[in-house]
């Protein structure tokens, strides 16, 4: 038993309908009341009736009525409207500051020993990874995992939303900027998200624009700027683009980021920096207005070309600069990859918009978008698999993953409405 389980027992009234204080008096509970989770007593604006007197006050719930003078209460003017202690169990009688006694409720005589049982059953430690009520799973009816999942969907977008609403921020609000720099964070990954990041923001976006036509020059600037470009090249493809970007430094004040920031150690050939700039140059260049071309995409699978762009010849036989490869192919960005740009970028920012703007439309938008994308394949939802909890497609991908990530893995199962269907969950009696 804990004090999070009896708060929500308490909040979901999940006890027998005929009570009675440790004095035998009736209680009728008419309001349970606000769950506080702040200082002061667990739940404020109850409204009862003891032995047929109407109360309106605040409950203090503990395990034993003991931890109300082991936590000072009988000292404390917080306390003085309380008009009822709820317990697990009684052990002694408690006073409130003015010396009166207020009644006391002992929940253990009230709740069904099943929803014990439940909870404990879904507390328990587990000994592999598999979700931890996996054996339960099936007894939750299916409108309830899916509904729960649904929120998540949003939840999850809205976890996400974080970083646009940084970036939005520190752009005053611009949306066009916001896009630009919040691709160059992913198109970094987990490594290079930063540098990334950085290279958006040193580089305007109306000089990119300037040159939205010459993807070469694009991939210069990108590259001088990221601070690859410095020393000597032995390729001509190096030595053009240190030739432009030095042309471009001439007529802009240009400040390069740092060429040390960027890690290529235990990255994939194909996600070095060198590749992914070259890349995003090329999707710099196809569009001025990022933001508005993909506003105006609804569909998945455009998105999906849009971000799956090419990295230059130069670049399909080399991962760095003067190293060649002795295999040559294309690099492109990938299906993938491209599902991870929309799934992680461009959804939580289409969502952000339709939210500041007050327009739905674009929430609903990106949750489509979503809803169109194939899911996710990764050891984590694999182990949702197995527990029977399917996703056919990035919606609900997104959602599984929020619900192993954040309420799974941190046993909020009572914060979990398919946690409140288990715990219900009462053999009928023969
Ligand atoms: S959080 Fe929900 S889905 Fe996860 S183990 Fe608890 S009850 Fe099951």
């Amino acid at each position: 038993m804990t004090e999070a389980f009896l708060h929500y027992i308490w909040q979901h009234q999940m006890v027998s309908s005929n009570l009675f204080t440790t004095n035998g008096q009736p209680v009728a509970v008419h309001r349970v009341g606000d769950l506080n989770r702040d200082a002061g007593p667990d739940f404020f604006n109850s409204h009862l009736s003891i032995d047929g007197v109407e109360w309106a006050g605040n409950i203090e719930v503990h395990l034993r009525s003991s931890d109300w003078n082991a936590h000072r209460h009988s000292q404390d003017p917080a306390y003085n409207n309380v008009i009822l202690h709820v317990v697990y169990e009684h052990d002694c009688d408690i006073r409130l500051q003015n010396g009166t006694v207020p009644p006391t409720l002992e929940l253990r005589r009230f709740i069904h020993p099943a929803l014990v049982a439940n909870y404990d059953s879904l507390m328990e430690p587990s000994s592999d990874d598999s979700i931890p009520c996996a054996q339960r799973l099936p007894q939750v009816p299916g409108f309830i995992v899916d509904s729960f999942l649904d929120r998540l969907t949003a939840e999850r977008i809205e976890a996400k939303s974080q970083v646009v609403r940084r970036l939005l921020e520190e752009s005053r609000g611009s949306w066009e900027q916001t896009c630009y720099w919040l691709i160059a964070h992913y198109f970094g990954g987990k490594v290079n998200a930063l540098p990334f990041e950085l290279l958006a923001k040193a580089t305007d976006q109306r000089l990119l624009a300037r040159w939205k036509d010459n993807p070469q020059r694009v991939e210069a600037l990108l590259m001088g700027q990221a601070g690859l470009l410095e020393g000597y090249f032995e390729d001509d493809y190096p030595r053009l683009l240190q030739a432009d970007y030095e042309a471009l430094q001439a007529g802009a004040s240009l400040k390069p980021v740092s060429g040390y920031l960027w890690r290529f150690f235990r990255l994939r050939p194909s996600a070095f920096p060198t590749i992914r700039i070259s890349q995003f140059a090329h999707l710099v260049a196809s569009s001025s207005n990022l933001f508005s071309t993909l506003l105006e995409t609804p569909e998945a699978d455009r998105l999906e070309k849009l971000f799956d762009c090419q990295a230059a010849d130069y670049w399909n036989n080399h991962y760095r600069f003067d190293q060649s490869s002795s295999r040559s192919t294309v690099k492109r960005l990938g299906r993938m990859q491209a599902q991870l740009l929309i799934i992680n970028a461009w959804v939580p920012l289409l969502f952000v918009y339709g939210e500041v703007r007050g327009q739905q439309q674009y929430k609903d938008q990106a949750i489509g978008i979503l809803e169109q994308l194939p899911p996710e394949d990764n050891a984590v939802l694999r182990r949702c698999q197995a527990a029977g909890l399917n996703a056919s497609n990035a919606a609900r991908s997104q959602a599984l993953l929020q619900l192993h990530n954040n309420y799974c893995l941190n046993r909020r199962c009572l914060n979990c409405r398919i946690g409140h269907s288990i715990i219900k969950q009462i053999p009928q009696e023969k």
